[in-house]
């Protein structure tokens, strides 16, 4: 069975590329840290879109449990493939540089840096064996032009940009291609304490963006339609830069 594999697929952009990458025909894997309920709930309406889903929970962060949970899932699974990887999980800990933390410097990095690299690993050597794939990485606005307060978070975005470049250019002889979706201000938890009325203004579309405005693009992304983009970061964020 094919799969898409979707990271922080429990809440918000990550729960919206599920719910599109289901209705497309994909069947889902699930993974999330800590948000059982909204992970269940989450798998229950995919699973009225008549595809199968698994939650796969785990910390993305850590190297060895999130290679041990994807090689077990593979071992259980003999015969299902992942052909589609969305790196969506992170985490925002703003701070200025004079007053950051260690640890919202570590933990912001480990989630979008290192947690790509702990995923997109031992995927890879899965899709290499199925000869073709779709990676889609879930960067920011922030990783393109640094936003102040975000030095955790623009350096994370930043190197998960540079990644998706190099990577795109070790694996378009295997026909798995590599893209990133840079989105602006997206409607999440995430986004809860940001004012939409105080930066509408800035925005050329004059509002922030709908989780299910980001999935539209992933899942064009993963379409045979898009079997020619690869090494590209696409923007949605209303003409926002
Ligand atoms: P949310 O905070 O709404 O959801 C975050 C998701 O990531 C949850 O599913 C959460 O799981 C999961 N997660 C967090 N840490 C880990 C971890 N260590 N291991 C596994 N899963 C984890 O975020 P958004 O939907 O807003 O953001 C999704 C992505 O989009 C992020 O990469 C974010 O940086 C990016 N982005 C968001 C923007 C926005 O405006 N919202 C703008 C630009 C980029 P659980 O439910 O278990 O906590």
């Amino acid at each position: 069975m094919k799969y898409a594999f979707v990271t922080g697929g429990s809440r918000g952009i990550g729960k919206a590329i599920c719910l599109r990458l289901a209705a497309d025909g994909y069947n889902i894997l699930l993974n999330y840290v800590a948000n059982d309920a909204a992970a269940e709930a989450t798998a229950a309406e995919i699973k009225n879109l008549n595809v199968e889903v698994a939650l796969l929970k785990f910390d993305v962060t850590d190297r060895e449990k999130s290679r041990e949970a994807i090689s077990q899932w593979f071992a259980n699974n003999s015969g299902s493939t992942i052909a589609v990887l969305v790196n969506n999980s992170g985490i925002r800990k703003d701070n200025l540089m004079l007053w950051m933390k260690d640890d919202e410097w570590d933990s912001v990095v480990d989630t979008s840096l290192g947690g790509f690299y702990n995923v997109t690993k031992p995927v890879l050597e899965e899709m290499i064996k199925i000869k073709g794939g779709r990676i889609i990485n879930i960067v920011s606005l922030s990783g393109l032009k640094g936003l102040p307060g975000q030095t955790n978070y623009s350096a994370a975005k930043a190197a998960v940009i540079g990644a998706t470049k190099a990577l795109s250019q070790e694996l378009g002889r295997r026909k798995i291609t590599v893209n990133a979706v840079a989105p602006g201000f997206i409607v999440t938890e995430m986004t809860a304490d940001i004012d939409e009325k105080q930066y509408k203004a800035h925005i050329p579309l004059q509002r922030f963006g709908q989780p299910e405005e980001v999935a539209a693009l992933v899942s064009f992304l993963a379409s045979d339609g898009a079997a020619y983009i690869t090494g590209e970061i696409i923007s949605v964020s209303g003409g926002l830069f």
